[in-house]
């Protein structure tokens, strides 16, 4: 049984593409993840000229700039191993093919547009939504920081965080944020995007002095059905329910 001369996996007929598609140039044949992964660095009429070698070294420096982007992330105050996790590794590799060389991270949240989960991302250059969908080709909506009229953190009625983007007189919305991440996002884009400073401290100032309260109580009836039904589904449990009822009531 012959092995995958870059990672040393055990070929056999399911992990090795058909075809001697992954045959390089000393006629070893790649497993199929490195020939996939390899796939996303060169043609399908390059494979066959390289060496074992030079895959393994594309690959590390692709490890080297992942690595780099994942640095850059951190330093917007994420958790690494938080960002490992959620990217699962090779799905984190859409993003060197989505930056460019000189652009650096500013911001960072995972969160969900437009009914896809994925992540929004501020560079000094451009703010963009990247679908997480490991099938496809990665999908980008670039927001243009010049049509940006603000970036705010909100919470929704399930106390889920809320990065709202006052975008070209509209609002488009990143739901399911988590709300620390959703206050850091805004924050670090007023500390590095030219323009988002001062105007938005006034606008947390609002936002505390008509705090949730009086808007609460209004629809009591309201919320407390929509958490009940929550709990039917099995999406909240009784305990959480229970909590959340007392806070609605006042007890
Ligand atoms: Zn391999």
């Amino acid at each position: 049984m012959s092995k995958c001369p870059v990672c040393s996996t055990e070929l056999n007929f399911l992990n090795t593409p058909l075809l001697g598609k992954s045959k390089l140039a000393n006629g070893e044949k790649l497993c199929k993840n490195c020939y996939d992964r390899l796939l996303t660095m060169c043609d399908q009429a390059q494979i066959q000229s390289l060496t074992p070698n030079d895959v393994a070294k594309l690959f590390a420096d692709d490890d080297a700039y992942v690595d780099g982007i994942i640095t850059q992330i951190e330093n917007t105050g994420m958790n690494r191993q938080s960002i490992i996790d959620y990217w699962a590794s090779t799905e984190l590799k859409y993003l060197p093919g989505v930056l460019d060389q000189d652009e650096t991270i500013v911001a960072f949240a995972n969160g969900v547009y437009d009914d896809v989960t994925g992540v929004i991302v501020a560079t000094q250059a451009r703010l963009f939504f990247l679908a997480k969908q490991p099938l496809l080709d990665p999908e980008v909506t670039d927001f243009d920081w010049d049509l940006v009229e603000s970036v705010t953190p909100e919470i929704d009625d399930e106390g889920v965080g809320v990065i709202t983007i006052a975008y070209d007189g509209d609002l488009q919305e990143i739901f399911g944020v988590r709300v620390a991440d959703a206050n850091r996002f805004a924050d670090n884009v007023a500390a590095n995007i030219e323009g988002f400073g001062d105007d938005d401290d006034e606008e947390d100032e609002d936002e505390e002095d008509n705090a949730q309260p009086g808007m609460a109580e209004a629809d009591v009836p309201a919320q407390l059905e929509k958490y009940a039904a929550l709990k039917e589904k099995g999406v909240i449990t009784q305990a959480e329910f229970d909590a959340k009822k007392k806070q609605l009531l006042g007890l």
